[in-house]
């Protein structure tokens, strides 16, 4: 059984019994990777019911720091995470809702601490929004049922997709595997479902005497970052101006985009030196902005005022976000691709190369490759890296150095701001061929190419890799067999450590030979 068939199973077998308990003293919406305000189902929700009972409606989020550690999140990840949870508290506070924040050591016992919680507020009813991640699905569907048992109802929504997984099939009732027949029928069904993008309200003031009644939760603490998440003062710094946390900000800048860029977004998003992208990931992956929010924006701000036609930018910027949903809803329907495998089982007999020299190297930005060292600089320094990037460095580490592309995947997840199990797990399937709807294995990214193509030039490559930055003309993509390499090797710029030609050949033996295609 699917982990997503145990919630719904969870959800409906006990709609009765749930909607017979009466709320007691309190209404708890637990936040997880929804940290906002508006457009919150979850939360629009139980502030409806608080109302409806005239109770105060409680926030609630639970740091744990194995789950940080087990879900691989980057420290910089962590520290957005707690500077929200700061901007949330006080945007919480103006409607005189609370929001209690505790660490929980053990991800198991979260369920427990949330019951003991439950107990001592008097809450009757638990709102959250679903997460697609297994461990959560289960976890969920279990914490249903313990509530129950408690009598206590809680309530776990669809909220993070525009479209949410289940809603749509192919003709043969299947899930689709194929992103361009899935984008058509997520279009028609938005386009069919006139409230998908209706948005939810924020939640209502709490009556003026939970302030009194709650007040040793509002007193309640943002912890700081756990031991083995921490960033350096200058790290902490750094990131702190190039993100701004909160879901002001998240309006802000997709605002500034949509006023500003997203009609040249289709013709100007590969060039990662054109800053033409939304930089949205971060606050999609946190949820100080629904994506539901993001979709509508952009329709409205199209000719057409729908998702097709009218803007060729906006359209494509559209599709982007709907890989997000594209990806969730793969992970939901094959949920074995959690679990380090890929999604095309006959991909697990690739021979990979465990080679840790490359692995460092790549990892440090020392490739010789200047796309690919410019492409890895820029993660380590910002926590992010280019769309356009993250294609060429996956299919780089995976097809010219034949690593595996899980280590790949989990360098991404310990480094990236906006770090998102599915998206991710997703990029690397496609760059590594492995994945759903993939590059076919025989089409091998060329990062000279790419480079030429993309960073024509040499802006991006400038800008991250210092040693390049006196190199002009085309001898930026590749200065060593291009006359600069005296010039190059005196500033530390290193050789290429594998060849172009010899590691696609082995990549594509190796690839056929795992599949057995002699
Ligand atoms: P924009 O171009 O402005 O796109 C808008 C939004 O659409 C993005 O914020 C994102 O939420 C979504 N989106 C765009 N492209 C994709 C895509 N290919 N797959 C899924 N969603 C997409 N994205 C993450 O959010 N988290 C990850 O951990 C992540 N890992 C990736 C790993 C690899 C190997 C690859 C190839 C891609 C990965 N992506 C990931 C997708 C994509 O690179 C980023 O979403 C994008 O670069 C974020 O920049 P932006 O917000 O300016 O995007």
């Amino acid at each position: 059984t699917r982990p997503i068939e145990l919630l719904n199973a969870a959800l409906s077998g006990t709609k009765e019994q749930r909607e017979k308990i009466q709320v007691k003293d309190a209404v708890v919406h637990w936040f997880k990777c929804d940290l906002r305000t508006k457009d919150n189902k979850s939360l629009h929700l139980a502030s409806e019911k608080a109302k409806e009972k005239g109770v105060p409606l409680i926030g609630m989020y639970i740091v744990s720091p194995q789950d940080f550690e087990a879900h691989l999140t980057a420290p910089v990840r962590v520290d957005f995470i707690l500077r929200t949870l700061e901007v949330l508290k006080s945007d919480l506070a103006k409607l005189d809702i609370p929001l209690y924040v505790e660490t929980v050591e053990k991800r198991k016992k979260i369920p427990d601490r949330i019951l003991e919680l439950l107990d001592v507020w008097g809450a009757s009813h638990l709102f959250a929004n679903v997460e697609y991640e297994v461990d959560e699905l289960r976890r969920e569907a279990s914490l249903v049922r313990a509530c129950l048992e408690r009598g206590i109802a809680m309530d776990v929504v669809p909220d993070t997709c525009v479209v949410s997984p289940g809603e749509l099939a192919s003709g043969t009732g299947r899930q689709y595997s194929i992103y361009t027949p899935w984008f058509r029928a997520w279009v028609a069904y938005i386009h069919g479902h006139a409230d998908v993008l209706n948005l939810f309200d924020e939640p209502g003031k709490n009556p003026e005497s939970a302030r009194k009644k709650l007040r040793k939760l509002f007193e309640s603490n943002i912890p700081s970052a756990p031991e083995n998440k921490k960033l350096t003062e200058e790290e902490k710094e750094r990131f702190r101006s190039m993100w701004p946390s909160g879901e002001h900000e998240a309006h802000e800048r997709l605002k500034r985009f949509c006023d500003e860029r997203i009609g040249g977004y289709s013709d100007n998003r590969n060039f990662p030196a054109k800053g033409a992208t939304s930089s949205l990931s971060v606050h999609l992956a946190s949820g100080t902005l629904s994506s539901r929010t993001c979709v509508r924006t952009a329709r409205d701000h199209n000719s057409t005022k729908k998702l097709d036609g009218g803007n060729q930018g906006i359209q494509t910027w559209i599709s982007e976000v709907a890989w997000r949903d594209f990806y969730k809803h793969v992970m939901a329907h094959w949920p074995y691709v959690c679990m380090n495998t890929p999604f095309k089982p006959e991909y697990t007999n690739i021979d990979w190369e465990y080679n840790n020299e490359h692995f460092k190297a790549w990892c440090d930005g020392k490739t010789g490759y200047p796309i690919v060292d410019a492409a890895m600089r820029q993660l380590k320094h910002c926590g992010y890296m280019h769309n356009r990037c993250r294609m060429i460095v996956g299919s780089f580490l995976a097809k010219h150095l034949l690593l595996d592309w899980r280590m790949g995947e989990r360098y991404f997840m310990e480094h990236l701001i906006d770090g998102d199990f599915a998206s991710n797990n997703g990029g690397w399937g496609f760059s590594a061929s492995t994945g759903v709807d993939p590059q076919p294995y025989f089409r091998i990214f060329n990062p000279l190419l790419q480079s030429e193509k993309f960073d024509a030039g040499g802006e991006y490559i400038r800008k991250w890799v210092p040693e390049l930055e006196g190199i002009q003309g085309n001898a930026i993509h590749d200065p060593h067999a291009r006359g600069k390499g005296n010039e190059a090797k005196r500033k530390g710029y290193p050789e290429r450590i594998v060849d172009h030609k010899e590691s696609r050949d082995r990549a594509l033996a190796r690839y056929k030979q795992g599949l057995g295609r002699d």
